[in-house]
């Protein structure tokens, strides 16, 4: 039992997308080339549930930059593959307070801090086993589509746009070396770690590997496991506390759900053991965090009284 009619649902995400859909506020990410030139006025919002029911409306069905909503399901397979102790141990689970590309957060701190930030999600790369940098690219691409169940592929240009500009992304990698914090060699892992942001979703997609969370870790189309149960919690408590980087405090208040988020204009939220929502849309806030998908969701949460702290 979800707690809510699919009708409500659907009703609530067309409204969503009614309210937000001319909302111009926030700009495409334009510090990788490559997504600037998005449509800007792309649009969807999606709901799956821990049943499988798919509630769509909008552009749901373009293939977007999955970005740093990546990060926690590499995360995921660390969780599944070496546990949280080493999660804890070799990366943190410390919210920044800093944006997700800062270099200070690595400095201050000696280490990646969590791995939701683009050091920790580097960290992560590095720590997935592999014996080559193609190995561990395909070993996380298939992860990723047993999360989809479905196909996913790199969009190139993408790729190459972030691939021939990551200087800043580079200069983090080596940092994080020079404190013993990366655990295969830097430039490799900033450029698996580049095609893993670039890797193509839809909203559909996204909604499916985020109700995979919302089902305690098995997918609910393919009925596949993919994290052990009690791995689940410490996943969703990182995305609660680092998910929207230095606005994440501020999401907690007003989402109260465990999300993450990504400047291709993704977000997925997760609302444990009911659904996962996701909206897509590319013009990003001050954190690079999608605007009309930030109000989207939490309009959908705020009438459903989704906050995990309203006790349910
Ligand atoms: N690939 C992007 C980067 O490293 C991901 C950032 C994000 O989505 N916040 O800058």
């Amino acid at each position: 039992d979800i707690g809510v009619s699919l009708e409500k649902l659907q009703s609530l995400a067309d409204a969503a997308h009614q309210k937000f859909k001319d909302d111009t506020d926030g700009k495409n990410a334009d510090y990788i080339p490559e997504l600037a030139k998005i449509p800007s006025e792309l649009f969807g919002v999606c709901i799956m549930t821990v049943n499988g029911d798919v509630i769509t409306v909008g552009d749901v069905d373009y293939s977007f930059a999955i970005e740093s909503v990546s990060k926690p399901f590499t995360l995921s397979m660390l969780l599944r593959d070496d546990g949280y102790e080493a999660v804890l141990e070799k990366i943190g689970v410390e919210p920044t307070g800093l944006p997700f590309n800062s270099v200070a957060a690595v400095e201050l701190h000696k280490s990646a801090v969590n791995p939701l930030v683009n050091a920790g999600a580097m960290a992560s790369v590095s720590m997935v086993d592999a014996d080559s940098p193609k190995a561990r690219f395909e070993k996380i691409l298939s992860y990723f589509e047993e999360f989809a169940d479905d196909d996913l592929t790199v969009i190139d240009s993408i790729y190459e746009s972030e691939a021939a500009t990551n200087w800043h992304n580079k200069g983090i990698a080596w940092l994080l070396d020079s404190y013993g914090k990366l655990y295969a060699d830097p430039d490799e892992v900033c450029d698996v770690y580049t095609k893993q942001c670039s890797i193509g979703v839809t909203a559909r997609q996204l909604a499916t590997m985020g109700a995979t969370l919302a089902n305690g870790g098995q997918n609910p189309k393919s009925g596949k496991r993919l994290l052990p149960t009690d791995q689940v919690p410490k996943l969703l408590a990182i995305m609660l506390s680092c998910g929207f980087y230095d606005g994440s405090g501020q999401w907690a208040c007003e989402a109260g759900l465990p999300s993450k988020t990504g400047v291709g204009g993704g977000i997925v939220s997760v609302v444990p053991g009911r659904f996962a929502i996701v909206g897509f849309s590319p013009p990003l806030d001050e954190h690079g965090n999608s605007v009309r998908a930030q109000n989207a969701i939490k309009y959908i949460a705020e009438e459903l009284e989704l906050s995990l702290f309203n006790g349910r």
